[in-house]
């Protein structure tokens, strides 16, 4: 172990002067700082984990070009390298695990063409969303993919984490939106994926699905530069619809029978238990107080022309109201939708025996068919108490969001998610073990109940990545993946120790 970081260290020192070469020293930073805001993700990491996380050095490439260059140089040298976009994965996808190069890739920001009879668009990674969005709407075009993040990721990261969207049940997640992407391979070769080897096609039916395999793979098999994405005409008209209920079995009716009314204007429908509405009613300024008796909510996003939402609308109130629903006024379903980008703003809102506690957001975010959902959710919340009940200082139950995961599709399965405050501050490793074990019990419950581990973020943090790989991949795909990445990246150096992918490699850990 210790001649195996030595390695790295040698191999390091050696690229170091290559990389300033390469880029120029201002683009290669290896003062703490910017090294230390680049060490972990948006899901918790112990404080006593961070410093042996840091990179080495960061890197801001500002072409393709030297996005190649930055990656032969990391293969000759055999360090490490991990691409970051915005940093606010889950899936601690962009934590450098085994430090060496972190590659920054904010500086390409560029939208590089509008298509607008075709309504495509083409960009460099580093462009997040919201911006593009900006540039997009005196067109009355839209790129629709809408994560609870919108503002601060980048579509390079949302390529790597194969990101999932609000709005999927109308308009598609990230590998649907994603036409043709460029890519950096661990090389340093620069390839197109695509639909076939077409840059602005939805669908072909020339050669592998390879684009695919470029989209939530975290980085461990090249770094996308460039992609063409699918737009969207901006609709006339969004309607939010949320019903208040009185338990967790009539919202449960109320979403099932929304997706299977077949409705084409529904682009998503949601769903809050009641540990949700208590947390919210607790803690969310954003939050308008209801009513003692309601207990849970059902919801529904509609998006079309006036003609059509309006048409939906009255079917959306005649199947809330005949299973138990009471809506909940415009004030809170427009409130209630706009805040859905703020939301997650929940520092300080960790209860430890009722008093207020400085904690940070974990989110497990299982994929799971709406028959199994009643399951998982008592279960994810027996695993929640008994964490709670043994570290009260440490974990908070903050309940669970349901929401629409097929994409152009509002039924079938679910993204399923369990929020659990985390005290990151006083963490100490072996309350960090129970964590790691509650994250494999929730996984495996997942996987039972015939779900996935992860429906948005990656499924490969510490702990659940064992379910993914030896539970929900055991039928032969792991052993696929491993063959995949030991030939694309020879020398293990596209963010290593990823999704148990150095077990690839000789002399791996297992
Ligand atoms: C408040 C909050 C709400 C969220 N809500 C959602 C949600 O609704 N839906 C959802 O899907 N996710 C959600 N997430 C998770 C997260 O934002 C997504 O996973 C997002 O896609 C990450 O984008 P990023 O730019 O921040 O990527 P990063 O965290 O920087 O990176 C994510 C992964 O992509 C890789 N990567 C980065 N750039 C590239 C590139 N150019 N080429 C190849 N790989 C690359 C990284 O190595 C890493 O493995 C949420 C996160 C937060 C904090």
């Amino acid at each position: 172990m210790a001649e195996a970081i030595t390695d790295v260290q040698r191999g390091f020192e050696a690229a170091l002067p290559e990389l300033v070469a390469a880029l120029g020293p201002e683009h290669v930073l290896t003062d703490f700082f910017h090294r230390a805001i680049r060490t972990t993700n948006a899901s918790p990491m112990g404080l006593h984990l961070w410093e042996k996380l840091l990179p080495d050095v960061v890197v801001r490439p500002g072409s393709t070009a030297e996005v190649a260059e930055v990656v032969r140089i990391a293969n000759r040298h055999k360090v490490p390298i991990v691409a970051r976009g915005g940093g606010a994965g889950l899936a601690d996808g962009a934590t450098p695990l085994k430090r060496g190069i972190v590659v920054d890739i904010k500086r390409m920001h560029a939208v590089l063409e509008i298509d607008e009879e075709n309504q495509t668009v083409t960009v460099q990674p580093g462009i997040n969303m919201q911006e593009l969005n900006k540039i997009l709407r005196p067109l009355n075009l839209w790129y629709p993919d809408d994560p609870a993040s919108y503002p601060v990721n980048a579509v390079g990261g949302r390529i790597g984490s194969g990101g999932w969207s609000l709005l999927g049940a109308g308009y598609g997640h990230v590998p649907d939106l994603v036409l043709s992407m460029e890519v950096v391979l661990p090389t340093g070769d620069v390839i197109r994926v695509g639909n076939g080897g077409a840059r602005k096609i939805h669908k072909s039916s020339t050669g592998y699905r390879l684009k695919d395999l470029f989209l939530g793979h975290q980085g461990t098999l090249g770094i996308c530069t460039e992609a063409t994405l699918d737009l969207a005409p901006r609709p006339e008209a969004e309607l939010p619809i949320f019903f208040a209920t009185e338990s967790y079995a009539d919202s449960h009716r109320i979403i099932g029978a929304l997706g299977r009314s077949g409705l084409r204007t529904i682009a998503g429908i949601f769903m809050f238990d009641q540990h949700k509405v208590e947390f919210l009613r607790r803690d969310d300024e954003a939050w308008i107080p209801l009513p003692s008796w309601v207990k849970s909510a059902a919801a529904t996003i509609l998006y079309g022309t006036r003609a059509e939402v309006e048409a939906a609308r009255d079917v959306v109130f005649e199947i809330g109201g005949s299973l138990g629903g009471k809506y909940m006024g415009t004030e809170i379903c427009e409130g209630d939708w706009a805040s859905r980008h703020d939301r997650y703003h929940l520092a300080y809102h960790g209860r430890a025996n009722g008093q207020i506690k400085l904690m940070s957001w974990s989110c497990e975010d299982a994929a799971i068919n709406y028959s199994a959902l009643p399951k998982v959710t008592r279960e994810w919340h027996r695993i929640a108490a008994d964490l709670v009940a043994k570290h009260p200082e440490h974990f908070d139950d903050w309940g669970m969001f349901t929401y629409t995961n097929g994409p152009f599709r509002a039924w079938g399965d679910y993204l399923t998610e369990i929020d659990i405050g985390v005290n990151e501050l006083e963490m100490t490793e072996e309350i960090w073990r129970d964590w790691v074990q509650a994250k494999v019990d929730i996984a495996r419950i997942s996987v039972r109940a015939g779900g996935s581990v992860s429906a948005a973020h990656g499924g490969q943090r510490e702990g659940e990545v064992d379910v993914s790989c030896y539970e929900e991949l055991a039928e032969g795909q792991f052993d696929l993946m491993k063959s995949i990445k030991r030939m694309l990246d020879p020398n293990n150096i596209m963010n290593p120790g990823k999704y148990n992918l150095d077990e690839a490699y000789p002399g791996g850990e297992s």
